[in-house]
């Protein structure tokens, strides 16, 4: 059998992103989408494992389409949680290492704010906008992420992501996810970015 992926506790109540995002959708987001990946990625894994002793047989092509969307969604959500924090914690200007970079490579925060947004809102149905951090040029990248799949992402590490799928706003916010988007920045974590951030540059 193989290692079982685990669903990650919230790093805070399922209220405390309250009013920009609501207990209901954190509850339902957390213990049900995430959870549905987490157990999705474990099943597809279990499932190579067992073809592998030849107890079952398998469409590998499916199998491994299924083990990238569900250990993807896992992924993204468990920097997704901690990428958040309540308002007032969460929010403002971001300092450190990651404000500098910020700056330099889009000439100012608001630039960046603006851009991050515009690609978030622009994700073609259900998918991500994210903050990659690239090593290799030393810079700052912007990525949407069509659904959650991980099969032709670039390895670059992740600093912050936003989840644009439906399920993470339409109770609250309905079809406008413009809405959504420009109240998620009162609850980014900046200090978890910054950490991300300078673990990357190592
Ligand atoms: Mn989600």
């Amino acid at each position: 059998m193989p290692n079982k992926y685990v669903l990650p506790e919230l790093p805070y109540k399922y209220n405390a992103l309250e009013p920009v995002i609501s207990q209901e959708i954190m509850t339902l987001h957390h213990d049900k989408h995430h959870a549905a990946y987490v157990n999705g990625a474990n099943a597809a894994l279990d499932k190579l494992d067992k073809a592998r002793k030849g107890e079952a047989q398998i469409d590998i092509k499916a199998v491994l389409r299924d083990y990238s969307f569900h250990f993807g969604g896992h992924i993204l959500h468990s920097i997704f949680w901690p990428n958040m924090a309540p308002p007032g914690k969460g929010g403002g200007t971001p300092g450190g290492a990651i404000g500098d970079k910020i700056k330099a490579d889009f000439g100012g925060f608001d630039k960046f704010k603006q851009q991050f947004g515009d690609a978030a809102k622009a994700v073609e149905g259900s998918g991500w906008a994210l903050l990659l951090y690239d090593n290799t040029t030393d810079q700052l990248v912007l990525t949407q992420i069509e659904k959650q799949n991980f099969m032709h992402l670039a390895q670059l590490p992740i600093l912050l992501g936003i989840d644009v799928w439906e399920h993470a706003y339409y109770l609250q916010y309905k079809n406008d996810r413009g809405a959504y988007v420009d109240k998620w920045w009162d609850v980014v974590n900046w200090s978890d970015v910054d950490q991300r951030f300078t673990k990357a540059k190592r």
